[in-house]
């Protein structure tokens, strides 16, 4: 296949991921010709404390979750990626990437992308932003997870993830217990009362959000203030445009993040 109908045929997929989509058409052109499309299902392995990652990943239609591994093979969740963000530029081994949302992704070899990226800085600046964005993600949640309660925690969780992949979320008590380091029964206890309410509706591996309006008013302010973090493809945006943008409005007049 030539590079030109390669390009043609990734060309929407680009698109789907908002830091690919913050390219120039240039680097799209010289980065294209390297990628592949690929679907995984939820579970698959992206990287893990004992195999570092070698792509670099960038979801169109789905959901990573980056876990600081324990000795017994669970984790607490330090960090996610859906459309807005890419994963892999740090050799790590003391995380495991995971995914959560089944989906499309587009891959490249990490020394593929790394040596695009000697010659490209556009591509430089892409991996620095999607790193100092993680970053920034893992402090909070590091934040959240030793200063809220669990409901408060637990509602975060369910907003984030569905704003990224849909109000039905496949997802086990068990497994959510983990990502958030607590006990099952607890989380159990929370989410049974959150059905009551009618916030939730749950059945064994899907978790239905039914009230996204009462969500936010149980969830802690780290979902607000974690969403109004700048994503990368934002951070990519040269500081002198950044100037000259307008400023954004009262906090309070904002619109809720799911009505936007
Ligand atoms: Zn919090």
């Amino acid at each position: 296949m030539g590079a030109q109908s390669h390009i043609a045929l990734l060309d929407g997929a680009f698109k789907a991921n908002r830091v690919l989509g913050a390219l120039s058409d240039d680097a799209v052109a010289q980065l294209a010709p390297h990628m592949m499309k690929r679907s995984f299902e939820k579970g698959t392995p992206l990287w893990s404390e004992a195999q570092p990652s070698g792509a670099i990943t960038f979801p169109l239609s789905s959901l990573v979750s980056i876990t600081w591994a324990d000795l017994l093979g669970g984790g607490v969740e330090v960090g996610f990626a859906g459309n807005d963000s890419a994963v892999g530029f740090s050799a790590d081994d003391v995380t495991r990437g995971t995914v959560h949302v089944p989906g499309t992704f587009l891959q490249v070899r990490a020394e593929r992308f790394w040596s695009l990226a000697a010659e490209i800085a556009e591509l430089r600046l892409m991996a620095e932003c999607c790193r100092e964005a993680m970053l920034t993600q893992a402090r909070a949640l590091a934040a959240c997870n030793a200063l809220h309660d669990v409901q408060a925690r637990l509602c975060r969780w369910l907003l984030q993830v569905s704003d990224r992949a849909g109000v039905e979320i496949t997802s086990t008590q068990e497994e959510i217990a983990q990502l958030l380091g607590v006990r099952r029964t607890t989380l159990t206890l929370i989410a049974h009362r959150l059905q009551q309410d009618q916030v939730i509706r749950y059945r064994r591996g899907l978790i239905v959000v039914r009230d996204r309006a009462r969500l936010r008013e149980l969830a802690c302010g780290c979902y607000r203030e974690m969403a109004e973090q700048r994503p990368p493809a934002e951070r990519m945006v040269p500081t002198v445009t950044r100037l000259w943008s307008p400023p954004k409005p009262d906090r309070d007049v904002r619109p809720p993040l799911g009505s936007r």
